[in-house]
């Protein structure tokens, strides 16, 4: 557990069993012993359903333990503080849009009144048709950059029930939505998001402070108060909305931002408006690396319930200290809720030393066979390796490559002769210790489709073998993916380390090559699936929906097979259908239309129904678990 830090990160949902793989606890600290998920058995099980990889495995029980923690942990500051309202949280939709989860988290927090946010138009559709089985309570917090045709959205759901609010992004909203109410006939329930001062350091507090992108400055907060009255609509203006960036890192910064936000708040229920709501937006942060010292996008330093208490507390504070009644507190928790209730667990298909063959390395070069400067070379290095000269051994080992390609380049050493040397050169550094071993394990993923924060902003994630955990890895690699990308790869792990402690492939015991060593990526539910692109073709993996089951084991609920061939085409344009007509042109013309045409034709179109990733026997073999 130590090694890969999973006993820091992974509580209360991940640990490491007696068989050495990982473990799911699907309901948290509650979960009892028998209940943990085995995550390999689930692999296997998937795999025998049809599901290739790379799989996404979703766990509800987890979203669902998300959600009460949360709750629960506002809860007990409410009561513990004697605050005088209650908290009612919103998921952002933005933070993984994917139909199931936005679905069991309308019920699961249907008892308390959960609701959804939104931030564009098809956001606010999906997210009105989710909540139709929802609480009637639940609110619908419209937020993002608006024209017309959203804001329209936003007063129709109001028509229909849902407790709509307009949150403002910028001044000229205000006339967009005093039209449109007037046209409609709908009076609007509205929400200003205030651009704080308080600014978050982070890579995820650029958009926040007084340059933020988002937001009305104070001088346009009283122009739209102002505005509002003249209108007769201040009884609208009812929430106040702020939100200082992901991963807020310290209480101290969140507290920073909440007095403000609630003296603004007082401020406007001393102008008249019917403040009901205080919206402290997202930001409520996961501690990736399991260091809890929030001193990087990686790591925040406190608890849930801290996080919790903070925010209760302060908002009591700055309206008590005014007189003004408290607040219903609201809460758009993103990353909070979904990063744990998915794993994405991809295989690693080879591994290879500075990207060569292992087994040339101790093939001796012939000597006889070298240019006078690259074998004067060769044998200085070979006697500086005997007296363990390891700076020296770096030089000469330069040193003599370079001859030896020179001699290459002129014509006048074979092929053979320059992989001996390369083989030669890289022995003498293993055994003189200059060589940092590191490995390349060559991983069937996109870096680009399913980790693109890491390539895009460099967020790291833990990342580790979900098996073998009782077997000490023998080497350290980086992985390095199917794209044709030198970004396609992932040299940087949690502990900002270049490489990771990583097992030998072995045989498979039935033969037929490696054995599958599978690796998950934790922590990533939130973002990551919407986020990731299809560089190269490589479309979305592979889902399963895991339940676990009170009595112990699982069911896979829901098994989604990975974008194919042909969706990833026509995802660019292509429609597969022509392909294949114009293909089988083709095969006419140059094969007939015998058998074999008949053969290639139907291997065409099998490969535009399979996943673009590689499809390994190893990966499928196996399947069975103890979930049915
Ligand atoms: N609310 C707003 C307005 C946001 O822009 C975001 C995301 O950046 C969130 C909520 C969710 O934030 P988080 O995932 O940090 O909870």
């Amino acid at each position: 557990e130590t090694l890969y830090r999973v006993d820091r990160w992974g509580p209360p949902y991940f640990a490491v069993n007696s068989a050495g793989d990982i473990s799911v606890r699907p309901f948290g600290d509650d979960t009892l012993p028998h209940q943990e998920i085995d995550l390999l058995k689930v692999v296997k099980k998937a795999s025998s359903l049809g599901l290739q990889l790379p799989l996404v495995v979703r766990f509800p029980d987890v979203l669902r333990n998300r959600l009460e923690s949360i709750q629960s942990a506002f809860d007990s500051a409410i009561e513990s503080r004697g605050y005088g309202a209650h908290f009612q949280g919103v998921y952002p939709v933005k933070s993984n849009q994917d139909r199931f989860v936005v679905e069991d988290i309308v019920e699961f927090g249907s008892g308390f009144r959960f609701g959804l946010e939104s931030g564009s138009k098809p956001e606010l559709l999906l997210a009105m048709s989710c909540l139709c089985s929802g609480s009637p309570d639940a609110l619908l917090i419209c937020n993002g950059f608006k024209d017309a045709e959203y804001v329209s959205l936003a007063l129709v759901a109001k028509k229909l029930q849902f407790n709509s609010v307009i949150v403002l992004e910028e001044e000229d909203e205000l006339d967009v939505v005093i039209d449109a109410g007037r046209k409609l006939g709908i009076r609007p329930v509205i929400g200003l998001r205030a651009k704080l001062r308080t600014k978050h350091a982070g890579h995820f507090g650029s958009t926040s402070g007084e340059k933020g992108k988002f937001g009305l400055t104070t001088a346009q907060i009283l122009r739209v108060v102002k505005k509002l009255g003249q209108f007769e609509m201040l009884d609208c203006l009812q929430l106040l909305h702020f939100h200082v960036g992901s991963q807020i890192p310290s209480t101290s910064l969140l507290a920073d931002g909440i007095v403000e936000a609630a003296q603004i708040y007082c401020e406007l229920f001393r102008h008249g408006a019917a403040m009901q709501f205080i919206d402290v937006g997202g930001g409520l942060g996961i501690d990736y690396d399991g260091s809890r010292s929030g001193d990087s996008d990686m790591s925040v330093s406190y608890s849930l319930h801290e996080y919790a208490s903070t925010v209760v507390k302060t908002v009591a504070f700055v309206c008590d200290r005014n007189s003004v009644k408290h607040p219903m507190i609201c809460s758009e928790s993103g990353r909070a809720i979904v990063s744990h209730h998915s794993v994405l667990v991809f295989e690693a298909v080879s591994e290879s030393f500075n990207g060569d063959d292992k087994q040339k390395r101790t093939d001796s070069p012939c000597v006889e066979r070298l240019s006078d400067d690259a074998r004067a070379a060769y044998n200085s290095l070979y006697a500086a390796a005997m007296r363990n000269e390891r700076e020296r051994c770096v030089f000469l080992t330069d040193e003599l490559k370079g001859r030896c390609v020179e001699q290459f380049k002129e014509g006048n050493l074979e092929m053979e002769e320059l992989a001996a040397v390369d083989g030669f050169c890289d022995f003498i550094e293993n055994a003189v210790g200059v060589s940092d071993e590191i490995m390349a394990y060559h991983v069937n993923l996109s870096v680009f489709t399913s980790i693109p924060d890491f390539w895009g902003i460099g967020q790291l994630f833990p990342i580790i073998p979900i098996h073998r955990l009782d077997e000490k890895p023998e080497l350290r690699g980086f992985l390095s993916d199917l794209t044709c990308d030198s970004d396609g790869k992932i040299d940087k792990f949690i502990g900002s380390e270049a490489s990771l402690p990583l097992h030998k492939l072995v045989e498979d015991t039935g033969g037929g090559g490696a054995a599958a060593y599978y690796l998950g990526m934790f922590l990533g539910g939130a973002y990551e699936e919407a986020l990731g692109g299809i560089h190269n073709l490589f479309g979305r993996p592979s889902v399963a929906r895991v339940v676990a089951q009170s009595s112990g084991g699982f069911v896979v609920k829901s098994a989604v097979a990975g974008a194919s061939c042909g969706e990833v085409l026509r995802a660019m344009g292509h429609r597969p259908e022509t392909v294949l007509e114009t293909l089988r042109r083709r095969v006419e013309e140059f094969v007939g239309d015998g058998g074999a045409a008949g053969t290639v034709m139907e291997g065409f179109s099998s490969c535009l129904g399979n996943m673009p990733y590689l499809a390994r026997a190893a990966a499928m073999k196996g399947g069975g678990g103890d979930g049915d």
